[in-house]
């Protein structure tokens, strides 16, 4: 499993849309909404990257939160040739009487999981829309 993230869905968002520039903790606390506290108590301990000033300021850089914020992104789980994530059992399964089918944009397999019975279905390929 991943380290859990310190920033909700909506604030990794946010997080990107911040600017090339140093931002007080105040400012960072309006772009995220979220509290200075949340900042102090939550973000720096676990890990923000944040510079100090002569006169003891701290500053966030935009884009290195953002940076941040992104390593807590999910990294896509990996899935053997042939196998499905069933959403029942909460597992990669080997896919039973897998099927593939393909549209214009999209290839996907589909079977049973042989635990449970219940659908499986995988992405193979997805064209994304330009
Ligand atoms: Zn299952």
């Amino acid at each position: 499993m991943n380290k859990k993230c310190p920033l909700t869905t909506g604030q990794r968002h946010k997080a990107k849309r911040l600017l090339n520039m140093l931002y007080t903790p105040g400012e960072i606390a309006e772009e995220l909404g979220v509290t200075r506290d949340h900042i102090y108590k939550v973000l720096i301990p676990a890990g923000l990257p944040h510079t100090k000033d002569s006169r003891r300021h701290l500053w966030i850089h935009g884009p290195a939160l953002a940076l941040w914020a992104k390593g807590f992104d999910k990294v896509p789980m990996k899935l053997a040739k042939g196998e499905g994530y069933c959403l029942r059992c909460r597992k990669p399964v080997k896919v039973k009487n897998p099927l593939e089918k393909q549209s214009e944009r999209l290839t996907l397999l589909t079977g049973e999981c042989p635990v449970c019975g219940h659908s499986v279905s995988r992405i193979l390929r997805l064209e994304r829309i330009p």
